[in-house]
């Protein structure tokens, strides 16, 4: 009894150091579900319109205050980078730190914060030997999964995010934006005329464009854009690009080959489109992608159920269109609201806002408009509100789409949106497996409580991967040309920014981390990798 005894304990301190060496954080793997756009009144809608509980409803855990440094309604920019790197940052930032102006009440940002970039949980995860994935509908460079891939002032730098994304050593990444890969002489939509093909061929990806391809792809390493711009609406999915894959697709296909690490792995699917479906106030594009991503969650959830090293927490960024159920419509009638009255009429909605405006052609008619909207979205119109949405669309520079559901949804359905923009409510929160995030916690709570899950330091990653090189290298730095020179004792070192590159006397290095430049400051942060390479090869 006494030898098994110590034979078990023997075996299980071997286990312990085993885990040890993996992590120190209680989780093995961390998948995070983000879905854009989402408050608690549009998963309320979801749930009846599915008529059963959503995935998640069983992990209800808490809720996320959703604010940025400088804006008490969030943008995704700033709300995906607290949970990137557990950082409250600015409106339109990438995983920076924040500017000096901030909300009244609020601590104003240490000077060697701002602009700074902000190491994420994904290159944490990255650096410990776990592979990471990003999953989303939106093109990659977007901004929610830039925010895990790129260190940027501005969410509308996509040129420079598709670059770093290329360059930061992800296992697996899968949506939309293939036009930010190549330039746009070659038909591309890159600025900068780079051809970033060669550079994920040379490091080994696969890169399918269609979804028999994704299941065909055999990882470990897949760089998966299947469309030039954004994937297709859920809804329109069939009709207009039936070689895409869906959201549950590439969250099975991402867990099955991340999951084949023995290390784990770190995980982001986001429902991109949600946002947008609410954005332009358009319920069935909402309850489509919504859908979507319930099925994705339990995709997620069936995965770590049946194992208990695995955090999986959904969550959204915040809300859009502030949509309720019950509108101005329904002010003397909500006590009476059946479920036909809330349902019947989004179940005839067959297609987005956007496929069916685009339909229309350029010079839309009132009789047009009346026959379209009967046919996708199953409502008979007066000519005058075929009129008024001509009018609204016309108003609108950009987006004329977003005229439909803005002048139909309160006669035409029982919902509400009070805005094209976001709202700054509280989003709920769900968690599930090892170092689930729970009660009232803000976005940068929920980052640093799935870098604790996975046992990463937040601040000595910092430390490790955003040196900043005139601190290091005072007097011997410059910068020109996206390059930076570092001419240290007779030596010449180049790192191009956006990339993981060092160039040092004749060689090129792979660098386990970026190089970033900050515009702003005109500082440029390297890894700590970086500088003993240069000061170790000077030696010499
Ligand atoms: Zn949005």
């Amino acid at each position: 009894m006494r030898l098994r005894n110590a034979a078990f304990l023997s075996a299980l301190l071997v286990l312990c150091l085993f885990q040890a060496a993996l992590a120190a954080g209680p989780a093995r793997n961390v998948i995070v579900l983000i879905a854009d756009g989402t408050g608690a009144e549009q998963y309320t809608l979801a749930r009846w319109y599915k008529g059963a509980p959503l995935a998640q409803d069983a992990i209800l855990t808490g809720m996320v205050r959703t604010f940025i440094a400088d804006s008490v309604v969030a943008d995704s920019a700033p709300a995906a980078t607290a949970f990137a790197t557990g950082v409250r940052s600015s409106d339109k930032f990438i995983s920076v730190g924040p500017k000096a102006k901030v909300l009244n009440g609020q601590p104003v940002p240490p000077e060697a914060l701002r602009y700074r970039p902000l190491a994420t949980v994904l290159e944490g995860a990255r650096l410990q030997g776990r592979a990471t994935g990003i999953v989303a509908t939106s093109r990659v460079s977007h901004a929610t999964p830039a925010a895990y891939l790129a260190h940027v002032p501005s969410r509308a730098m996509e040129t420079e995010i598709m670059e770093q994304a290329v360059y930061q050593g992800v296992d697996v990444v899968l949506g939309g934006g293939r036009g930010y890969l190549t330039p746009k002489d070659a038909g591309g939509s890159r600025k900068d005329g780079r051809d970033l093909l060669p550079v994920l061929r040379q490091r080994g990806y696969e890169l399918p464009t269609k979804a028999d391809e994704l299941a065909a792809a055999k990882g470990p390493k897949i760089f998966g854009l299947f469309a030039k711009s954004h994937m297709a609406a859920d809804l329109d999915r069939a009709a207009i690009a039936a070689g895409e894959p869906g959201l549950e697709d590439m969250t099975a296909k991402a867990i099955a080959v991340l999951s084949k690490n023995p290390k784990g792995f770190f995980l982001m699917v986001e429902g991109s489109q949600i946002d947008w479906a609410d954005h332009a106030n358009d319920p069935a594009h909402l309850i489509s992608d919504l859908m979507a991503f319930d099925r994705s969650v339990q995709t997620a959830l069936d995965f770590a159920k049946k194992r208990k090293d695995t955090l999986v927490v959904v969550v959204s960024d915040h809300n859009t269109g502030g949509m309720s159920i019950g509108n101005a419509s329904t002010s003397g009638t909500y006590s009476q609201m059946s479920l036909e009255a809330l349902l019947e009429p989004l179940r005839k909605m067959h297609v987005s806002g956007e496929t069916l405006w685009k339909g229309l052609g350029k010079e839309p008619t009132p009789e047009k408009v009346q026959r379209a909207v009967l046919e996708g979205w199953g409502m008979e119109i007066s000519p005058e509100e075929a009129r008024k949405v001509i009018a609204v669309a016309a108003a609108r520079k950009e987006d004329p789409y977003y005229a439909l559901g803005e002048v139909l949804c309160p006669e035409h359905t029982q919902l509400g949106w009070t805005t094209h923009g976001h709202t700054g409510g509280d989003v709920p929160l769900f968690a599930f497996g090892p170092g689930s995030p729970k009660g009232l916690i803000t976005g940068p709570d929920l980052g640093q409580a799935t870098a604790r899950a996975l046992g990463i330091d937040l601040a000595a990653l910092n430390r490790r991967l955003f040196v900043d090189a005139v601190e290091a290298f005072p007097g011997q730095t410059s910068f020109a040309g996206g390059v930076l020179r570092i001419e240290h004792k007779g030596k010449l070192a180049e790192l191009p920014a956006n990339e993981n590159i060092l160039r040092l006397d004749g060689r090129e290095i792979r660098l386990e981390g970026l190089v970033v430049h900050a515009p702003d400051t005109g500082k440029t942060y390297i890894p700590a990798q970086a500088v003993q390479k240069i000061k170790g090869r000077a030696k010499k």
